[in-house]
Parts: C-alpha cells; structure tokens; sequence
C-alpha cells in the first residue's frame, strides 16, 4: 500500500468527519514523518508493515470521534507547535482573533499580561512570541493544564511566561496587570453542541460553565477592575450569542470603549474593554 492509495481508503473511511482527508493527511505525515509536501509529491513511496499497523490503530481511534490532536498529541496555534492532551482544550483557531485583539493593545515596554485558565498555555505563549519584552502570568486551575503549559513554555523556550496554579484570582492577590486575556468556558451545559465532535473529549470544566454558560465570564469580568493597572484592557472570548450580555457586564463593571469582535465565521465572539 502507498501514500496516495492509503489516504484515498482512508478519507472514504472517515467521511462521516467534518474533515477527512485533512485528518488522514495529518495521521499520514504523523506516523511517516514525512512532510505534506513530500507525501503530495512521492505518493507511491510504499508504506512500511509498521506504518501501517499504526495508522490502521489511529484510524480506528480517529473513527471513533478522538480528536486527531489528541492522536497526534500537537496541534498549531498562532504558527506554534503547542502540545496538547485531554487535560485541556484543544486550541481553536477564533482564539488567535483574541490574540491579534490583545497585541494591537498591549502597551510598548514592560507589559504586564495575566492568561486565566491558560489549558495548554496557548493564549500566553502567542503573545509570549511576539512580545518578548513582555513578562506573562498564565494561570489554570487543573494541576495536568499547569503541567501542560509549563511542557510548552519549556519546549518554545518562552522564558517570559510563568505558569501558576490558581483558581482564576486565588493565587494573584495584591497583584496587577496592564492587560488580562482569557478563555474561559462559558457553554451552556444543554448545549446540544457538547454531543458532537472533538468537544465530547475535551473537559467539561474548560467548556461549561452556570448560568446558560456565563457564569465565569462574568465572574471574571467583576474581579478583573482591581488586578488592572489604570488604562489596562480586559479581552475574553465568549459564544456567539453571549455579546450583548457580556458588553453589559462590562460596562455595569466600569469598562469604557467596550466593543465586540467577530471571528473567522463572522460571530461576535471577543468583547474587550479598558479601565480608565
Ligand atoms: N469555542 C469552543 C467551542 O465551541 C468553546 C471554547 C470555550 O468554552 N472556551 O467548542
């Protein structure tokens, strides 16, 4: 069997994936180590007995519904190689939206940044890699998401961010940032999104969250005031349908220039706002 014939049974064995000859390239350049283009280019380079009894037990997983990064164990965000595992949240890409959001924002010199709930440490180190001057303090709850982040930071050689345990505030007291970012869950827990797809093996706890789904957005949004320096941004992402309410919430808590930002599919999913 080579590449090419491989990927075609292969894409026609996952078709009820929203991407399956995506997936069966990604497992293929996996298990081979061998490059997109070079797999595009020398398709008939036959496979070896060992490839292909572990792209038969990848596929079969794959078949199941596990993620392909969780088969794989990386997934890229904002162009990084970031691990990732059940423990966290597979990183997404309308998360880069908050990235590109937070860098037009962060002040020049010495910034402050705080990332609570930072799962695999995504957030943190993107702004991380484009401002190394920058000091980021990226927070989870879970001590397997602090493993993770730290793995990553370690692996980019991100000496700028620390990684803390700390359930969202608890162990920041007394201290201030110029700019806090975060992803927090807020799926309602009847979403009917949560049966389908990559979602049904990522943690609940990164996903949902009380009050149809808001609950920490907002808890999050009434602490932020006192952690910020006078003029420091609060950006967090939220669902599409969560914009107005999350716009109050900022405003109710003293943010000005409150606005909302869409993603790639055009939801309004980023709402960021500045503390005079
Ligand atoms: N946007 C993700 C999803 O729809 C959820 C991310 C989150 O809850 N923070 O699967």
């Amino acid at each position: 069997m080579d590449y090419q014939s491989w990927l075609r049974d292969a894409a026609e064995q996952l078709r009820d994936s929203e991407s399956p000859r995506r997936d069966a390239g990604i497992l293929l350049e996996y298990v081979t180590g061998r490059a997109r283009t070079f797999i595009l280019a020398f398709g008939e380079t036959p496979l070896t007995a060992e490839e292909l009894t572990r792209l038969q037990v990848l596929l079969a997983r794959r078949q199941r519904g596990e993620p392909v990064a969780h088969l794989t164990g990386v997934r890229e965000f904002w162009s990084l190689p970031l691990y990732v595992s059940p423990a966290t949240l597979i990183p997404r890409p309308d998360t880069e939206c908050l990235v590109e959001q937070a860098l037009a924002r962060m002040p020049a010199g010495r910034c402050r940044v705080l990332d609570l709930g930072t799962g695999s440490g995504a957030i943190a180190l993107a702004l991380a890699s484009e401002r190394p001057d920058s000091e980021i303090t990226a927070v989870d709850r879970m001590p397997d998401a602090v493993a993770l982040a730290v793995r990553n930071a370690e692996r980019l050689a991100m000496g700028n961010v620390r990684v803390l345990q700390s359930d969202w505030f608890s162990a920041l007291a007394g201290q201030r940032f110029d700019m806090i970012v975060s992803n927090p869950p807020y799926i309602d827990e009847n979403d009917p999104h949560l049966a389908q797809g990559d979602v049904r093996f990522e943690p609940r706890s990164a996903l949902v969250a009380d009050d149809g789904g808001m609950a920490d957005i907002v808890r999050i949004i009434d602490r932020s005031p006192q952690a910020l320096t006078p003029g420091g941004f609060l950006l967090l992402e939220h669902g599409w349908r969560q914009g107005a309410a999350v716009r109050e919430a900022f405003v109710q808590a003293g943010y000005c220039d409150v606005e909302t930002c869409r993603d790639y599919g055009g939801n309004e999913r980023i709402t960021l706002g500045r503390i005079a």
